[in-house]
């Protein structure tokens, strides 16, 4: 990137409500057929319209053509069925109703090429492209097969790898790997989970980030976060094995959050997607106060690899709350860009 300070969101935006119900996540469509097809593509195109005019920098679909950041990708995969499910908990923290797995898992086409391509169509700014990680996969399902988490990870790994090849192959600059999990499962993530990562970024050209958040501003999030204490240490686990992983950005949750600022040092030589909108509250951010969470970050971080970005995605919230916080994000990185090249 040649801009300083490129911006960026962690992941979705909100969809219209001719698309699907707003302001909740796993919202069902309201369209089917053709008609949804049709509505998807205007969605994103929406979402990539509102991106530009907020001065985003690095853009993306706004996620419009999937349902959720997880399920919406492994529906496309066989070996899981979604008929049969079981209730399991998810992160530690909530119980939920999952999919099963029921076989070798595998991706007979391509899950989202055809949208990136689409997107790519439509603008010339650098893109990047959200995939789960594969420890986040293997966390909202039930495993009646492999009975292995670690081996079903390095399956979805193997499935992740073969997707972002074709995601490279269709222009996009950025592939993010979401990886909530690697704040939940410290053992795991030093044992097979940054592996498993490592695997599914192999051979691409293309940059790779893994994004590692506190969820979006749910309950089951918010209740998990008031346990945690007054400092946030979690980072501290996964950071000195990511900072030898060949993944080139780490997206991180900074605003409002008690993640200490100075964490960010064990990832040093990495570049830095730092959370600078709060995603858990409808309060929009002032420019100041985003640029005063860059300030911050910048005693860490080199300027020329800290990227602006939000705690995490904006789905569950309404379309004007998030287009509030995406011009705050661009005039916060404005407002520090312009101390820097003073
Ligand atoms: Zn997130």
């Amino acid at each position: 990137m040649k801009t300083l300070l490129p911006t960026s969101t962690a992941g979705s935006l909100p969809k219209p409500s001719w698309l699907a119900e707003p302001e909740k996540i796993w919202s069902p469509w309201a369209l089917a057929g053709d008609e949804l097809i049709q509505a998807k593509q205007d969605a994103l195109l929406v979402s990539l319209q509102e991106q530009v005019r907020a001065g985003v920098d690095i853009v993306s679909d706004g996620e419009q053509t999937r349902q959720h950041f997880v399920t919406t990708f492994i529906e496309h995969l066989d070996g899981v069925d979604f008929e049969q499910r079981k209730t399991v908990r998810i992160r530690n923290r909530y119980d939920a109703s999952v999919p099963s797995v029921v076989g070798s898992v595998s991706r007979q086409k391509p899950v989202f090429v055809d949208d990136a391509k689409f997107l790519r169509q439509h603008t010339d700014q650098p893109i990047k492209w959200a995939l789960p990680g594969p420890m986040t996969m293997i966390d909202t399902l039930y495993d009646g097969h492999y009975k292995s988490r670690e081996k079903l990870a390095w399956e979805f790994a193997k499935i992740l790898n073969q997707e972002a090849r074709e995601l490279e192959a269709a222009g996009v600059d950025i592939i993010q790997f979401d990886e909530p999990a690697f704040n939940v499962f410290f053992d795991d993530v030093n044992d097979w989970g940054i592996a498993t990562l490592e695997r599914a970024i192999e051979g691409l050209k293309c940059e790779t980030a893994v994004h590692i958040c506190y969820g979006y501003g749910i309950k089951a999030n918010n209740d998990w976060k008031k346990t945690l204490g007054s400092e946030w240490r979690q980072y501290e686990q996964a950071f000195p094995k990511l900072q030898q992983s060949k993944i080139d950005i780490v997206s991180l949750e900074c605003q409002n959050s008690h993640v200490p600022m100075d964490l960010i040092e064990l990832i040093r030589g990495k570049k830095v997607m730092v959370g600078a909108i709060d995603v858990a509250t409808n309060d929009i951010e002032t420019p100041e106060a985003v640029a005063d969470t860059l300030r911050k970050a910048l005693q860490f971080v080199d300027a020329d690899k800290l990227y602006p970005s939000t705690n995490c995605g904006m789905a569950p919230l309404s379309r004007q709350v998030a287009r509030g916080k995406l011009a705050a994000l661009s005039a916060g990185a404005e407002i520090v860009r312009q101390e820097l090249t003073r």
